[in-house]
């Protein structure tokens, strides 16, 4: 086990799942209400939470050019855009847009998640980003 997975237990199949090219959010056994950001238990019902594979698909709701790096491994990436997305699974999320055009984007348009590999301090790993779906 890698210094990172024993740090993130909570979030381990996300990573997983994104290593695998897949967006896993938490979803209740019981109601079935997806779950993010990611919590031990449903907060809707208080029901087991698994670890499903989300469609990738949503809407824009928001977005910020960013021009100062949080971390030193986005210094290259500057300037890069972080969008929050509302997605099918009706949960919302943050990532960083894949493309470094921004000027034409409108809320409500579609998006879909993909992973990009980015090198960090403990390793490579994969992030997830969304892309405009075109037409
Ligand atoms: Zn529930």
């Amino acid at each position: 086990m890698s210094q990172e997975e024993q740090s993130y237990p909570l979030t381990k199949p996300f990573w997983d799942g994104a290593h695998a090219g897949s967006l896993m959010i938490p979803q209740c056994q019981a109601c079935h209400k997806w779950q993010w950001p990611v919590k031990y238990r449903c907060t809707r019902c208080g029901g087991v939470l698994r670890w499903t594979a989300a469609t990738g698909r949503g809407t824009l709701l928001s977005w910020s050019e960013v021009l100062r790096a949080p971390r030193p491994e986005l210094k290259a990436l500057l300037p890069y855009v972080v969008v929050f997305v509302a997605l099918e699974e009706g949960v919302r999320i943050m990532a960083r847009l894949a493309q470094q055009e921004h000027l034409n984007l409108a809320m409500g348009q579609p998006v879909r998640c993909s992973f990009q590999t980015m090198q960090a301090e403990f390793g490579s790993i994969e992030l997830p980003v969304f892309s405009i779906v075109e037409g």
